[in-house]
Order: C-alpha cells, then structure tokens, then sequence
C-alpha cells in the first residue's frame, strides 16, 4: 500500500473526509470511469479489473453522499439553475467486457443505479482482445520476464519482479503508455514481437458477445454508449478510417441493442477537433474523456471530465479523489 492511500485510510477518519468530500462537491457533478468488475477472486491483477466486493463499496458510498444519475440527466443538472439538495454522479464503464453483464449488473439493480456502458464493437463482434489486454496477460506468467522494445526507439521493462501486485502493474502501465506512443501498425507488430516470445498467454479477460450486449442493454439501469469499433487511439487514424470506425460502431450498437445510442467514450481519452467532429456527425450528443476532474460550472458536452476508478484504489482514496483531494 502506498503511502497517499495508507494516509486516506488509517489517518483521516472516514465520517469526517465523508463530510468533507460532501462539502467540496455540492454543486458540482462526478463522472466516474471503471471498465470491468468481476467477483474478487477472479482475473488477473489488473488496474482495469475492480473487485466485486469493492466496487459495491464504493458505489453504496455514491449513492448515500450524490444522486446517482443517467448521463442524460447530469447533462440536465448541469445545464440548469435549478438547487439540488445532492450533488450529481454518473457511473461509466468502458469496453464492453462480460463481468459487466455478468458480475456489474446484479451489483446496479440491487442498489438501482443508472450505468452506461461504453462499448468498442470488434472485440465483441469477433471475440477478440484488444491489444492492451493481449499485453496485461503478460501478469499471468507466473515469472520475471523482460521486454525490450529498443527496435521500436522505446526502453525495456521487467515485469513480474515483485510479489506486490501494484508495484507489478505500475511497470504494466509504463509499457502500455510506452506502446500507446507507436502509429497503430507498428504497435500491432511490437505485440505480436512480445506475444510471441512468451507462448502466447492466454487472455484471462472475456468480452461480451452481441447477445450479452442486447442482454445488458435490456436492463433499465443501463444505458449502451459508443466507444468506436476499432478501439484505436482516434487522433491516430487517417480521416476515412476515423469516420468509419466511429460509424460503423454506431450502426452496430443501434442494431443489436435497438435502442438510440447517443453517448461516447473517446478509447484511451485521446480526441482533437477532428475526432470531435466525427463523433458529432455520427449524431452523438455528448462524450466522455479520462480527464480526472468534477464537472463544475457549464461544462462542454463533449469534453465531459471523469475519474478513472481501479482495481488498487482503497476506500479512502476513492473518497478522496471524488473531494479532489488528491
Ligand atoms: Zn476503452
């Protein structure tokens, strides 16, 4: 445990940064970002994958300090004049994995909270992993192991050298932003160089089929959002590309849901005034970044601020970070 969260949560006592958060948020909106939730001894140790146990902790306290709402109606509130007694939350989750079917959606509609689920259609369509997850498997080999990526004009990095799972996934994090740096072709190769040197480990994380999205989709605490059928970094791709990816993601999402999907997720919150535009001529009326801060003041629909909540975050750092405390 580091010291930020041993701080949060053995010094300052829990009621009274409770009542500090309620103080520092009135009036303003959260948006919170997960991606997966699966039961706690389940997937690999990945910053992506929160505990069932800790995820409904953390949504529990949500609800009891904001009105947790739709995206539809945070846009509202935060347009309006109008007082609320509450501030308002909004809980998102990116991708489109199967624990959010399978695992997340119990959790919602025994606490009745609103979701939205922002889902990349080609894993899901093809039942393939994305390459970030291809390299998070990486966790699972049970022993160190290097990866040099000098051919690529990026570093080295040893993974698996602790028995601490954080230190573990901070050297992960450091080698996928490093990936995330290369154009979309050399990255494919650069993990398919990594994969191949290490057997191919198998990907412990499942995407939903089209079936589980319709399925999810039927829910009346979930809303379904686009998040592009490619899951590439957007501001990457050539303008046909960018175009298609988005559309095509729309179109499918449309289908198989049957209901209007009006919300997107830029992949990795990476976007420009290109993107933003291709998203707006999708017919999109809002979007969301990974831009970790409140809503406050009139804020731009489609530069929407969120945290991103993970799977090493404690209780009181999750408290913390919603006060802007850290
Ligand atoms: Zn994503």
């Amino acid at each position: 445990m580091n010291l930020r969260n041993w701080l949060f949560d053995n010094l300052i006592p829990a009621h009274l940064l409770r009542k500090i958060v309620a103080k520092r948020v009135a009036g303003k909106g959260i948006a919170l970002m997960y991606h997966e939730v699966l039961p706690d001894h389940e997937g690999p140790a990945a910053w992506t994958v929160v505990k069932a146990s800790a995820f409904k902790e953390q949504v529990t306290f949500l609800r009891e300090y904001f009105d947790v709402v739709t995206l539809d109606e945070a846009l509202t509130r935060n347009s309006s004049s109008e007082k609320y007694s509450k501030s308002y939350a909004v809980v998102t989750f990116d991708d489109g994995y199967k624990g959010n079917l399978t695992c997340m959606l119990p959790i919602v509609e025994e606490l009745k909270i609103p979701v939205t689920v922002f889902i990349a259609t080609r894993g899901v369509e093809e039942g393939t992993f994305y390459w970030y997850d291809q390299v998070i498997a990486l966790l699972d080999y049970g022993k160190e192991l290097v990866v040099n990526l000098g051919q690529y004009g990026l570093s080295q990095y040893k993974l698996n050298t602790s028995k601490n799972v954080k230190v573990n996934w901070n050297v992960m994090q450091q080698l996928l932003t490093a990936l995330k740096t290369l154009s979309p072709q050399l990255r494919v190769q650069a993990v398919n160089d990594i994969l191949a040197k290490h057997d191919n480990i198998p990907v412990r994380m499942r995407m939903m089929s089209k079936e589980n999205v319709a399925a999810l989709a039927s829910s009346s605490f979930v809303t379904i959002g686009g998040h592009s059928h490619c899951h590439n970094i957007l501001p990457q791709l050539s303008k046909a590309d960018l175009k298609s990816s988005i559309e095509e993601n729309h179109h499918k999402l449309v289908e198989w849901t049957e209901k209007k999907v009006e919300h997107f997720s830029y992949p990795n919150g990476d976007f420009n005034a290109k993107v933003v535009m291709a998203v707006k001529t999708a017919g999109y009326k809002s979007a969301v970044t990974t831009q970790g801060r409140a809503w406050e003041g009139a804020v731009n629909a489609f530069e929407l601020p969120r945290y991103g909540v993970g799977r090493f975050d404690s209780l009181g750092l999750f408290i913390a970070r919603l006060g802007q405390l850290v």
